[in-house]
């Protein structure tokens, strides 16, 4: 069996290697270090194809030999892993406020990041495509990686969208992307293959899993602008049909409530999402510094304000997260989740409020509350999205057949 309880050596993202060759590169890429016999048990495929295979990739100088592993009787097995500087992507995550970049290698380590102010609202597609070509080529200009060795780049944005078409709708701040061929106007610019996803289906790819035990079922729930979610199943993010599941934030928790952007009412994000957070601080009174900050950073103020003591600020946020906790709740007993983990630039200012909060509700509510959900901040919720939107990118078809 695949292992899946460390994130660093085994990433799990979707789509699946679709080819023997990918699947290989998959499987060594998942286990860290790995024998051809393992690799014959992991994958199905014969002992024979797995010795060729092996050998190609290792001609390809994408697969080294490892030393020798323990053995269970006979000679040690030879190890293989892959060779993490034989390939490069880079994860793009746009946000209003912020656009964070990663360098990933081809083992699916992050070896260099970047994180700057966002286009803000009313931003021009076209100008952004500018700057993220010319940022992206200064990233791995910095990072002292040949540029011959980037094999594409994954980004994500708010959905909804549909896949390698477009965004459908977006927050009051993207209005303009709508119907955007982002990936594709980033393709011609940067000359590199591209792809297209949702930030909270990404944020379930990139998060590092920090439990010690195994993890079939595990489940995101991603903060930035909005809410969303994520789901990975045995390794593999669940993405949906159209790259639109999880959408969490936009499930009715208040008939009658009040109108969100996406059309419907009620919705869960329009309640207790970051905007609505800051809307009531802002009513409250509460100094967020500049009017003009808006999104995750008028978030953070309220943060700020409520973990130095804020009283007001720290209820607007308490109230937000009991609502988080009824979308939580939700995914949980949807999918029966073995580890929940709060991610996203939001949860990375604020987590240590929601946390347990939503820690309690899942004790005391959630259905299958017998086994003990694990609720966890992600240690690297900023970067989440970007690294998810890498490692997906380095799975594709796009990448692997390099
Ligand atoms: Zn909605």
């Amino acid at each position: 069996m695949q292992q899946v309880s460390d994130a660093s050596r085994s990433p799990g993202y979707d789509p699946a290697p679709t080819n023997s060759r990918a699947l290989i590169v998959d499987s060594i890429r998942s286990a860290g270090t790995v024998s051809r016999v393992e690799l014959t048990q992991i994958t199905g495929l014969t002992a024979p194809s797995v010795t060729t295979l092996v050998r190609r990739l290792i001609d390809d100088g994408l697969v080294d030999e490892a030393g020798r592993g323990s053995s269970t009787g006979g000679k040690p097995r030879t190890m293989l892993r892959i060779r993490a500087a034989a390939r490069y992507v880079v994860g793009v995550h746009l946000s209003a406020d912020s656009l964070t970049y990663v360098l990933v290698d081809y083992a699916g380590a992050v070896v260099a990041r970047w994180r700057r102010a966002g286009p803000g609202d009313d931003s021009d597609p076209e100008q952004v495509v500018e700057r993220i070509a010319a940022e992206t080529t200064e990233l791995i200009e910095r990072s002292g990686v040949d540029p011959s060795l980037v094999l594409g780049l994954g980004f994500v944005c708010p959905g909804p969208l549909i896949r390698n078409r477009g965004v459908t709708s977006a927050p009051p701040s993207m209005t303009h992307w709508v119907g955007f061929p982002i990936h594709r106007r980033l393709e011609e610019r940067l000359g590199l293959p591209a792809l297209l996803e949702n930030d909270a289906t990404a944020a379930a790819a990139g998060t590092r899993l920090t439990t010690s035990h195994d993890v079939s079922v595990m489940a995101a729930l991603f903060m930035s602008e909005g809410i969303g979610s994520g789901l990975r199943l045995n390794g593999n993010v669940y993405q949906g049909a159209h790259g639109n599941a999880g959408e969490v934030g936009h499930i009715c928790v208040q008939i009658g409530g009040p109108q969100c952007w996406c059309g419907s009412t009620g919705c869960l994000e329009a309640i207790a999402g970051p905007a609505t957070v800051v809307a009531k601080a802002r009513a409250a009174g509460l100094d967020l510094g500049s009017p003009r900050r808006t999104g995750v950073a008028a978030f953070a103020a309220i943060a700020r304000l409520a973990l130095t003591g804020d009283s007001r600020a720290e209820a607007i946020l308490r109230d937000s997260a009991s609502w988080l906790a009824l979308g939580a709740q939700t995914i949980t007993n949807m999918y029966d989740v073995q580890l929940l983990v709060l991610t996203g630039p939001a949860f990375a200012v604020a987590g240590t409020i929601y946390l347990p909060i939503i820690q309690e509700r899942i004790l005391s509510s959630a259905f299958g509350r017998a086994v003990n959900t694990e609720v966890v901040l992600d240690e690297r919720g900023h970067d989440a999205a970007a690294i998810g939107a890498a490692l997906m990118m380095l799975r594709s078809d796009l990448a692997i057949s390099a």
